[in-house]
């Protein structure tokens, strides 16, 4: 096999791998080099805890993909190669800490007469905000799926809509701020702050304003989308349409230096020295932090440095995984529901309050907000047959006073405190219905994929000082990296974390560009 190819791409998450996806189909060979023995990154579907058993590592949802013009317009054939996403119904079911329940219906009539029962005027509200989010969406939407800088800012954007001057508000708020305006009872509050930190965004913080709107919009429309047979079928179908377009994808190739000839990137080497070269560019979806290291420090440049020295990684996940007989199963008035997207909202006080840990370095003993996660309940075959696969979520510091490694100390009894809150709700999860556990603290989740640098499960925070024409580093956004010829995508780049295909298809749009092609002959 030639060592050399018009572009070497460093890492296989499913956005280097829609940057392959494009080049690919645009005529380039394209090689793919993934540290780990199985591509995916952070979309990744595997046994972790009994054979037959599969589970999510990271992502389980892809609710914001869905809306990209990546699968929206097929740009890449992925429902060709096998992609299927199913939207379960209900869309949600969360628990208060009084015993009170919300659960959250594709029909969003049924939704309001869910909310009503606490308050007809949050009902109504509910309503308002989701039919005004639907007016500047397609905004929103529009940027995510831009390279930064390139046409009209967000900012512009907004000031040519009619409640543009209102947005441009709403956007510098903190989400917090717009939910306790908007809302009177203390249950929808929590409810909504529940979805509005769904990104690890902490909901306080001024300019998460337009969050209070979009997860719980999104999940209104699409509910809690997932891809039949897992996360990992995204990449699976992805690594298909790259290698059917001539591309090669190698694995357990963690690449370490990147080859620089008279200031070009011009490849790349991997921990055993193997070396491959690019005709055209190197893209990388390293780290940021990681990447910096694999260049001698004068080829970045001082500002570029500082940008990458300042990048901070926001809120880390816990993540605790089972294998059982039986899933979550909530009682309510007259019965039980099962749901794939559940949870437990404590009250706002609780919600906001948890930002101090993260201030402080310190694990949270007060009653965990869970997210509860359990795809079989929609897709059945993931499991052996009547089992079940269960994921509880929750937001953790990295760094803890006592050093990241201290996770390996306590985080089984993390596990063990949150399952107890789950148990109040859910009481039928006994230690006869678990089989087997899988415990991910936010400093195994960086073990297991270096992309997820101090915890950062996002590609790193997603502040005002990371954002837009910010990330990765200021000067930066438009993916081309200090060193002529290397290019980054992934979620260190804009639009951040989570499945959205955005940098990786932005990303292709500024290479192709930069070799004279034009990235509209290639869709469909
Ligand atoms: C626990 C968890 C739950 C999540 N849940 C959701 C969810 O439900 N929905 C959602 O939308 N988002 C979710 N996210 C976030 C989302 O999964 C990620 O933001 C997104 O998948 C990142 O994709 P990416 O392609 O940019 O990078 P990654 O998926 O991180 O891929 C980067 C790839 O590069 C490889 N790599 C790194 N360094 C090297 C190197 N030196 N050499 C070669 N290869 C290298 C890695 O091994 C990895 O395969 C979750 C994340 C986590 C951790």
């Amino acid at each position: 096999m030639a060592d050399t190819f018009d572009i070497v791409i460093a890492g296989a998450g499913h956005n280097s791998l829609i940057t392959a996806a494009y080049l690919a189909k645009a005529g380039y060979s394209c090689l793919v080099l993934e540290a780990r023995p199985v591509i995916g990154g952070d979309t990744m579907t595997e046994e972790l805890t009994l054979p037959g058993f599969l589970h999510d590592t990271c992502s389980t949802t892809h609710a914001i993909f869905m809306q990209s013009p990546i699968w929206r317009n097929q740009e890449l054939p992925l429902a060709d190669y096998g992609l299927e996403y199913l939207l379960p119904e209900p869309v949600s079911h969360v628990r208060f800490p009084d015993g009170t329940y919300l659960t959250q219906w594709q029909d969003i009539d049924r939704t309001c007469d869910e909310i009503a029962r606490f308050s007809r005027h949050d009902a109504e509200a509910y309503r308002t905000m989701l039919t005004e989010w639907q007016s500047v969406a397609p905004i929103f939407n529009k940027a995510r799926y831009t390279p930064a800088g390139w046409g009209m800012s967000t900012h512009q954007a907004l000031a040519a809509h009619p409640q543009g001057t209102i947005w441009m508000r709403r956007q510098a708020l903190s989400a917090w701020d717009i939910i306790s305006a908007a809302f009177e009872d203390w249950h929808v509050r929590a409810w909504m702050l529940w979805f509005a930190e769904g990104t690890l965004q902490p909901a306080a913080r001024p300019g998460t304003g337009t969050l209070a709107y979009s997860f719980v919009a999104g999940r209104q429309r699409n509910g809690w989308a997932i891809p039949k047979g897992g996360s990992g079928s995204l990449p699976m179908a992805l690594g298909r349409i790259v290698t059917d377009h001539g591309g090669v994808i190698l694995t357990d190739k963690p690449v370490s230096q990147l080859i620089i000839e008279q200031g070009r990137c011009v490849g790349v080497e991997t921990t055993r020295g193997e070396q491959y070269r690019a005709r055209h560019a190197v893209v990388s979806t390293i780290h940021i932090k990681n990447l910096v290291g694999m260049a001698p420090a004068e080829a970045w440049g001082e500002g570029f440095l500082y940008g990458v020295e300042t990048y901070k990684a926001g809120r880390g996940m816990f993540v605790a995984h089972y294998a059982t007989t039986e899933p979550p199963r909530f009682t309510i008035d007259g019965g039980m529901i099962e749901a794939v997207g559940a949870g437990v909202a404590q009250s706002p006080e609780n919600q906001l309050h948890h930002d101090t840990f993260f201030r402080n370095g310190t694990i949270s003993d007060e009653r965990p907000t869970l997210l509860v996660l359990t795809p079989t309940v929609e897709d059945a075959a993931r499991a052996p047959e009547g089992k079940h696969l269960i994921k509880v979520i929750t937001f953790h510091p990295y760094e803890l006073r006592q050093g990241p490694e201290h996770w390996d100390t306590v985080k089984d009894a993390v596990a063990e405190f949150n399952l107890a809150e789950l148990r109040r709700y859910a009481p039928n999860l006994t230690d006869e219905t678990i089989l087997a556990s899988d415990i991910r603290s936010p400093l195994d989740l960086e073990r297991y994929n270096a992309s997820n640098w101090h915890g950062s499960c996002h590609g790193g925070d997603q502040d005002p000082s990371q954002s837009e024409l910010l990330r990765p580093a200021p000067g930066f956004a438009e993916h081309r990296m200090p060193i002529p010829g290397l290019y980054q995508t992934g979620a260190t780049t804009h639009p951040g974390g989570s499945v959205t295909g955005g940098p990786g298809r932005n990303a292709a749009m500024v290479i192709l560009k930069d070799l004279g092609k034009d990235f509209n002959t290639l869709l469909p």
